[in-house]
């Protein structure tokens, strides 16, 4: 199934889905944020920060929100160094009638393993929508990743 259509349906049914994600679709719950597999990913293990209350912008956050954000993107961009070497932290705020393919107004981060950034725009109108089964097998990898020691960092 391609993410336009269920983007499309959002929009006509006003639906927010990340008001409404299920319980098992989180790689974590903490006090203000969810981190979630993209379920129309760019790339292999691209998870999704997201406020656990509908937040538009940015700068309605909280500096206590900011922080757990903020422990949130460490602790995932660590554990995605397990597997990836680059990874980008995309904040989307704004509407959606904004100008860049933006297709939930719920404000969220993105942490995008191994992409040029540029190039997401271009690979927008052929995303495909993972099916509850693949998108639970791709959490349930991730969560094996979770467990895996950490590389180190440190270079020679
Ligand atoms: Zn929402």
């Amino acid at each position: 199934m391609k993410y336009s259509e269920i983007y499309a349906y959002n929009i006509a049914h006003n639906l927010c889905p990340f008001c409404s994600l299920p319980e098992n679709f989180y790689l974590e719950k903490s006090e203000y944020f969810s981190v979630t597999y993209a379920r129309a990913p760019y790339t292999k293990d691209h998870l999704l920060i997201i406020p656990n209350r509908h937040v538009v912008l940015f700068n309605s956050l909280s500096h206590e929100e900011v922080r757990n954000l903020m422990d949130l993107v460490s602790k995932w961009t660590e554990i995605l160094h397990k597997e990836h070497t680059d990874i980008a932290l995309l904040l989307r705020d704004w509407f959606i009638w904004g100008s860049w393919w933006k297709s939930v107004d719920h404000m969220h981060f993105h942490l995008i393993p191994d992409v040029e950034v540029w190039s997401i725009h271009w690979c927008w109108p052929s995303r495909e929508y993972l099916s509850e089964k693949e998108l639970l097998k791709h959490i349930a990898e991730v969560k094996k990743l979770e467990k895996k020691p950490v590389k180190s960092t440190a270079k020679k």
